[in-house]
């Protein structure tokens, strides 16, 4: 039987750096959720979707096809072909995220492709909802935390290097608070830990100790 390792938390806690070390140490494929999330968010904002007319959400869904290829355990995004795996971490789409992934029709699509992925493969995925809804029969689970405002540091660290000087900390700041608080309250798949998910606070860990961490867990 293949395995999955479901890696959840809050918004920017690291979750995707450790799933990519991971991956790459035991060989798996990793998988980033958020970015299927960010990727239809970008579609809906491009072709302007009303994401209250849930008609218009659900044709939309039928255009949109997603595709994942990894090189050298990153993850790359393409949005009907074409690469968008930079373009979704701009602000802009973090800032409409959290309503395009509270859409049921939304949720369960991307839901349907995960599992798929999932099916027969050896893989590493982190989300929100991996360990609850996607894959509620993982092997192992990992429920990741961190300090708010050292994870809005490394969030703001990061978008600098990226050439984004517009965006300030106090913007990335609030962008998490408010993301944690849509993805946790929300009515479908809220954000919660899994009972069996074991949670990681990484706001003191460096990643080497993270990934021993998880390795230990993963291969006792
Ligand atoms: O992980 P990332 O921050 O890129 O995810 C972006 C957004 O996508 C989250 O704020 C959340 O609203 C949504 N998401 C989700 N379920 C997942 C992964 C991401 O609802 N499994």
């Amino acid at each position: 039987k293949n395995l999955v390792v479901a890696i959840d938390g809050y918004s920017s806690c690291g979750k995707s750096t450790l799933a990519k070390a991971l991956a790459k140490k035991l060989g798996f494929i990793y998988i980033d959720s958020g970015a299927m999330y960010r990727a239809v968010t970008l579609y809906f904002l491009r072709n302007q979707i009303d994401i209250n007319n849930i008609e218009a959400v659900k044709q939309a869904l039928e255009k949109i096809e997603l595709n994942f290829h990894s090189r050298d355990y990153q993850s790359h995004i393409l949005l009907n072909g074409e690469e968008v795996s930079e373009e979704i971490r701009l602000m802009y789409v973090s800032e409409a995220v959290s309503p395009v992934s509270a859409i049921k029709a939304v949720r369960h699509d991307m839901v349907k492709q995960q599992q798929r992925m999932g099916k027969s493969k050896n893989i590493v995925m982190d989300g929100r909802d991996i360990g609850t809804a996607v894959f509620p029969d993982a092997q192992v689970k990992f429920f990741m935390t961190a300090d708010p405002k050292v994870r809005a540091e490394r969030r703001f660290k990061e978008l600098q290097s990226k050439g984004d000087t517009q965006t300030t900390l106090e913007d990335v700041f609030e962008n998490l608070a408010h993301r944690d608080y849509a993805d946790t309250t929300r009515a479908e798949s809220p954000l919660t830990r899994a009972e069996d998910a074991i949670v990681l606070d990484n706001t003191n860990l460096t990643e080497e100790e993270q990934l021993k961490f998880a390795l230990d867990r993963v291969e006792p």
